[in-house]
């Protein structure tokens, strides 16, 4: 395993991404963050923490389907929103953007429910491994082409709870 991002490092840049965040939601009102399970559970509680503005925390289970519907992105949902978005402001936080399938899907997912608006802060970004590209509102770090884990990202359900951001080299 290959440190990419330390504890300092991760945790400097959520704060920054929370003043951001903060200033651009002032006074809008009604700002729903959707967090997608399971992947961005610690960034979106370490995210939340830092904001200094009120929000409701709400979350989205998708898993991907086997064959053709994966490489199309298309997922399932095995878990919606207990929150309305309709008409509110809508940050979708995501753990990383890598191919970008699933963001879109997720993305025309929400749309359809009429949100007032709909931004994307992605933890990580690895801009290499692209199909579809989707511009991100907000983005933690940008990454070469590695295959990562921790702060939230998993091996076969293990390294979430790491405090780093580790390239995995050999799988275990
Ligand atoms: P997509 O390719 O659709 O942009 O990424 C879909 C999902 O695959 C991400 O939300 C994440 O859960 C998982 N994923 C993509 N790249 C990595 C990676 O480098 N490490 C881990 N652990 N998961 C990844």
């Amino acid at each position: 395993m290959e440190i990419l991002l330390t504890r300092e490092q991760i945790k400097a840049r959520v704060k920054e991404l929370g003043e951001k965040i903060s200033a651009d939601y002032s006074g809008k009102g009604d700002l729903v963050l959707v967090a997608v399970l399971r992947g961005s559970v610690y960034f979106a509680v370490d995210l939340s923490r830092c904001l200094e503005i009120p929000f409701v925390l709400d979350f989205i289970g998708i898993s991907s389907y086997a064959g053709a519907a994966s490489s199309r992105g298309i997922v399932r949902i095995t878990k919606d929103l207990e929150s309305s978005i309709v008409q509110r402001h809508v940050l979708l936080l995501e753990d990383i953007v890598d191919t970008g399938l699933t963001l879109n899907y997720l993305m025309q997912n929400l749309r359809t429910r009429n949100p007032a608006s709909l931004r994307v802060c992605a933890f990580l970004d690895m801009p290499a491994r692209r199909i579809v590209n989707i511009p991100l509102d907000y983005c933690g770090f940008s990454l070469p082409d590695f295959y990562v884990v921790g702060y939230g990202l998993d091996h076969q359900e293990r390294y979430r709870n790491l405090e780093v951001v580790a390239a995995l080299k050999e799988m275990p």
